[in-house]
C-alpha cells in the first residue's frame, strides 16, 4: 500500500544522553521513493538516520514503521527490511565473493547490479578502489531486496561517475519499490534523482519540497553547507 509510509517520525527529538540534537521532526519515506535529507555539517543527519534505523532511542516522539509506532532496535528492523549504508563497510582481509556471502548475497546477484564487480570477485575487498568497495557494501545492501535502505554519505570521496552509478542504481531500486533516505553532500547529483528534499539545519527541518520547488534555493543550500551549521 504506497499509501502509508514505511517510515515515518512524528515530533522526534533525538540525540545523546538527554541533549536533543535533532528535535520536533516530522519525515516520512513512501515506497518508491528516493528522499534526500540534506543539511551543513553537525546539522544532525548522522543523528537522524540513526535513530530512523534503530540505533539510537528517541528522546521524545516517535519512530512509525508502516504506521505502527516502533519500538525496535536496529537488528529487528533488519529483519524486517532495513537495510543502512554507510561508510564503507567491508571485510578488507575478505575478498568480494566472501563478501557478499557474508551478507547473505550470491554474488551473481551483486554483479547483475554491478558489472564492475565481476572482475573482482576473487579481489580482497582491502584491495578495491573506493568506489568499488562502495558499490560491494551497496550491492550487499541492494541485493536482500530491502523496504528501506537509509544510506549515510554514499559518495564521500568519490568521483563523480561512480556517485552516478551508485546514485543510479539507489534510484532503479526504488522504481522497483525501495524507499530510499538519502544523506548527501552532493547536493545537485542527488537532486537529479530524489523525489523529495528535506533540508536541515541545527538539528530542524528548514526547507522541504521537491527538487523541481527547491531549486530556486539550491545556492542557498549550497552555501549553507560552508557556513557552520
Ligand atoms: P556530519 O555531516 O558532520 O556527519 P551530521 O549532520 O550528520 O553532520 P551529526 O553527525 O548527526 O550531524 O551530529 C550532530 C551533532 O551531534 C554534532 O554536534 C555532534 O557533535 C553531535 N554528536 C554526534 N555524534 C555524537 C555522539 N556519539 N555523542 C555525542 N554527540 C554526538
Amino acid at each position: 500500500d504506497t499509501d502509508v509510509p514505511l517510515i515515518a517520525t512524528r515530533a522526534l527529538s533525538a540525540g545523546y544522553g538527554t541533549r536533543p540534537v535533532v528535535s520536533d521532526l516530522d519525515l516520512e519515506v513512501r515506497p518508491g521513493e528516493v528522499v534526500a535529507l540534506l543539511g551543513p555539517n553537525g546539522a544532525g543527519k548522522t543523528t537522524t538516520l540513526r535513530a530512523l534505523s534503530g540505533d539510537l532511542t528517541p528522546i521524545s516522539g516517535e519512530v512509525r514503521w508502516l504506521g505502527t509506532p516502533c519500538h525496535t532496535p536496529l537488528h529487528r528492523r533488519a529483519r524486517e527490511g532495513l537495510a543502512y549504508v554507510g561508510e564503507r563497510a567491508v571485510f578488507t582481509r575478505l575478498d568480494t565473493t566472501d563478501n557478499l556471502r557474508v551478507g547473505h548475497v550470491p554474488p551473481e546477484r551483486a554483479v547483475e547490479l554491478f558489472p564492475e564487480l565481476e572482475k573482482r570477485l576473487k579481489t580482497g575487498a582491502g584491495m578495491l578502489s573506493g568506489g568499488e568497495q562502495q558499490m560491494l557494501s551497496l550491492a550487499r545492501a541492494l541485493c536482500r531486496s530491502p523496504r528501506l535502505l537509509l544510506a549515510d554519505e554514499l559518495s564521500l570521496g568519490l568521483a563523480p561517475l561512480v556517485v552516478d552509478r551508485l546514485l543510479r542504481a539507489v534510484r532503479e531500486a526504488a522504481d522497483q519499490g525501495l524507499a530510499a533516505l538519502l544523506v548527501e553532500q552532493h547536493v545537485r547529483k542527488v537532486l537529479d534523482i530524489a523525489d523529495r528534499v528535506y533540508v536541515l539545519r541545527r538539528g530542524r527541518v528548514v526547507m522541504t519540497g521537491t527538487p523541481k520547488e527547491l531549486r530556486g534555493e539550491l545556492d542557498a543550500i549550497e552555501s549553507s553547507y560552508l557556513a557552520k551549521n
